[in-house]
């Protein structure tokens, strides 16, 4: 997978994918990481990217050019190995990322993405019009530049590539893959500061530990996120290690 990040920090990206699963799968090959900062972009003296908003107000905003310059070199880039490339920007105002949405990016291997960046306010709107196929948000809440949301982008994406994960890092039982949060886990000691391990877990009954496992699954979903499980039908067996858990917790 093609990946371009358009940013005024390139480094501050650079540096961070280098770390564990995504450093690991960069390095196999998996994917491929291009950096394009819009200052190399600008055409004044000062190399400016940034203006005060029409309009007045505190704090400055991202000019349309030098952002189309660094997105349109990030394209060409890629239109020498990808069918398609899709432009995607971070930002408070997108939508939502989720799992359902990770996969989907992940299952178009023809594709590329290029992202993009923000910092200061935000990007002049009409480059977004023009620009921009989506607007992709880590949720409802602000931080100070784009480069942090499109690292946990880029990191979601890159643990779902095929040989990215080792079969002791699987995701398929991970949190949202089913539609679940995940259940708790236990290593070694057996007995911490008085708290002992479940005891199913010791039980070396692999169905019954798989089972405990859903049960914790569901019923920490219903605790938890309960609207998880109103998107989601529930299997019979499902439905019963739900109700008794739900029976175990009301007595
Ligand atoms: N004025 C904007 C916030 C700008 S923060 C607003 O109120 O919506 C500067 C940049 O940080 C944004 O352009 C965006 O790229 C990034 N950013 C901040 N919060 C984000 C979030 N929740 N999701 C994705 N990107 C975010």
């Amino acid at each position: 997978m093609r990946i371009d990040v358009v940013t005024l920090f390139p480094e501050m990206v650079d540096h961070a994918v280098a770390y564990g699963i995504t450093g690991r799968a960069r390095t196999r090959g998996l994917w491929q990481l291009r950096l394009w900062n819009p200052r190399e972009f600008a055409t004044d003296a000062h190399r400016s990217v940034d203006d005060r908003p029409y309009g007045g107000g505190p704090g400055m905003v991202m000019m349309p050019g030098p952002l189309a310059a660094a997105i349109g070199a990030a394209r060409a880039a890629q239109s020498a190995e990808h069918a398609a490339t899709r432009v995607v920007s971070m930002s408070p105002s997108g939508e939502p990322l989720t799992h359902a949405r990770v996969a989907q990016m992940v299952a178009a291997p023809e594709a590329g993405y290029v992202i993009v960046a923000g910092r200061y306010e935000g990007i002049d709107e009409r480059l977004l019009q023009q620009e921009i196929d989506e607007e992709i948000s880590i949720g409802d809440f602000v931080v100070s530049g784009g480069e942090f949301p499109a690292l946990l982008l880029i990191d979601a994406l890159v643990r779902h590539l095929p040989g990215a994960l080792n079969d002791a890092e699987s995701a398929v039982q991970e949190s949202f893959v089913a539609g679940l949060l995940d259940c708790p886990h236990y290593t070694r000691p057996e007995v911490y500061e008085g708290r002992r391990v479940p005891e199913v877990l010791l039980s070396g009954n692999h169905a019954a530990i798989a089972r405990w496992r859903l049960q914790q699954s569901l019923g920490r979903t219903w605790r938890r996120r309960p609207e998880l499980l109103r998107q989601r039908a529930l299997s019979r067996e499902e439905q019963q290690l739900l109700d008794e858990y739900v029976r175990s917790v009301d007595s």
